[in-house]
């Protein structure tokens, strides 16, 4: 991908001389007509009156998304790198994600309080929508992502501005038409660009949803702020998944091979860390093995499990990381599986040892197919060296002894804790969040995303007064 003042260039990462679109950077000029036109539309799309036809819109909406599912899964193919596999899978998340959010107009709108001292007074709370949603993402889940912000925001009655990432650039501008043919005319606005129109989309929302890197999810929050509006951010991950002595070497080495390496680790919630308790030859072995199985090629071919890193910078960034680990005692543990040949931005899988807790491959995210490998000696200094870094969205544990899975929910710092499955996964109805550096706001996902994309109000009614 580049991009100059004004326009965008989205290139296929298995062969960028390929260029999937390219399209004019949205101005801050631009973003602000269509915030005016979102505003507008919305007042009569938030209005109380108008939940059922919020609820059709975007039944109907889900339709459509279900309906081009294959079409996006190819596109996502194309202009992400992700494997037809995953890419079908991503899809049929979204879809469901959009089906749950799309009965949400008719949720629950507020709360009715006892009176306390004026028998016959009534106090209520209702919700009204927040206005222009704003909202930002990134290129590694270009379709999910998007789908769990735009339809919380539109169904409790938002009109939304979403400034996607510059790598997805084509596939937002499918999935806004598609959703838009089922939408009022200028209430969903899809704004291709970089920083700048990101910054413009930020200028003009009412409440603010992000999704992407610490540092600009940092620069993101501090200008939300600085405007008094809302903001909810989910950021990086470094998430560690600890190997208790009792967990079954081969099915424990097969789970953490796809969840550290599996979209060449380009998934917020990958595990960057396995951490065992203990040394356990038999899982080193088996997932050094599972490791080497993975099949490295064309995102398109069914049987390929992993297809390129996003573009050559984060080639370089691999590479470079696990240059740096090596000159400073690390080791890489598996010999490296074979790369298609070609200019695509193909990168065998690293599991590296060897490197301490404090190490830069341990604490900070390379966004990539690299994974460290630690030990400890205990659970507790498991836990430690889990808790030990600036990022907090996912961790997990594999055991089954009751005790620690008891000991893991309450010790381990992170947003999402699973026991005995991947650190990745979401689901509509359960709050997605982090903690540390990783987030920052109320949660995404669950019935809770109700309180941050609407105004509370609280109303106090008494009877009519009497005649003097
Ligand atoms: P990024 O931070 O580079 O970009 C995210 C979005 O912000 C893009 O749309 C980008 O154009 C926009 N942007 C960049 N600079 C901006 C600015 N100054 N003002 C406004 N907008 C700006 O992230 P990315 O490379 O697209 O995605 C990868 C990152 O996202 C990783 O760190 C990953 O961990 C994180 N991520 C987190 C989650 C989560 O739910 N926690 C999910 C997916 C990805």
């Amino acid at each position: 991908m580049s991009s100059s003042r004004f326009t965008i260039t989205s290139r296929s990462p298995q062969d960028p001389k390929s260029v999937v679109c390219e399209v004019d950077a949205t101005s801050p000029e631009t973003v602000s007509k269509f915030a005016t036109t979102a505003a507008h539309v919305g007042l009569s799309w938030g209005a109380d009156s108008a939940a059922q036809l919020r609820a059709d819109a975007l039944v109907a909406s889900s339709i459509a998304l279900e309906s081009a599912s294959e079409y996006l899964a190819n596109l996502m193919v194309e202009e992400v790198g992700k494997p037809i596999n995953e890419a079908r899978a991503e899809l049929a998340r979204a879809v469901s994600f959009a089906r749950y959010f799309a009965q949400q107009p008719l949720a629950d709108a507020g709360t009715v309080y006892r009176a306390l001292s004026v028998a016959s007074a009534t106090s209520f709370s209702v919700r009204r929508p927040a206005g222009v949603a704003g909202l930002i993402t990134p290129w590694n889940f270009p379709v999910l992502i998007p789908i769990w912000k735009i339809f919380p925001a539109l169904a409790y009655g938002n009109g939304v501005l979403w400034k996607p990432s510059e790598e997805a650039t084509c596939i937002a501008l499918a999935l806004s038409k598609l959703l838009s043919d089922h939408l009022p005319e200028g209430l969903l606005s899809v704004l291709p660009g970089g920083a700048d129109t990101g910054r413009a989309v930020l200028e003009q929302a009412d409440v603010l949803s992000f999704t992407g890197s610490v540092e600009v999810g940092h620069l993101i929050i501090g200008s939300a702020k600085g405007r008094h509006i809302p903001v909810q951010a989910e950021l990086g991950g470094l998430s560690a998944t600890i190997v208790m002595p009792d967990a079954d070497p081969a099915s424990a080495a097969r789970m953490l091979a796809g969840g550290a390496f599996g979209y060449a680790g380009q998934r917020c919630t990958s595990t960057r860390r396995i951490i065992t308790v203990g040394h356990s030859k038999a899982f080193i072995e088996a997932l050094v093995a599972e490791t080497r199985a993975l099949n490295i090629g064309d995102p398109a071919d069914e049987s390929v499990a992993i297809g390129p890193v996003i573009n050559r910078m984060a080639k370089d960034r691999v590479h470079d990381a696990v240059r740096r680990a090596k000159a400073e005692g690390g080791r890489v543990l598996n010999q490296t599986n074979p790369i298609p040949d070609g200019e695509g931005w193909f990168t065998p899988c690293f599991l590296v040892d060897g490197v301490d807790p404090g190490h830069f491959l341990a604490q900070e995210e390379v966004f990539g197919p690299v994974c460290a490998v630690m030990s400890a000696k205990d659970f507790p200094e498991a836990v430690d060296i889990a808790n030990s870094t600036r990022y907090g969205l996912a961790a997990a544990v594999i055991t089954s002894d009751q005790g620690v899975v008891a000991q893991a929910i309450e010790k381990l710092d992170a947003g999402m804790i699973r026991i005995n499955a991947p650190t990745s996964g979401a689901d509509p109805h359960v709050p997605f969040t982090g903690v540390r550096c990783s987030a920052y706001g109320p949660p995404e996902l669950g019935s809770g995303v109700q309180d941050f994309y609407t105004k509370l109000r609280t109303i106090t009614t008494h009877p009519p007064l009497a005649c003097a």
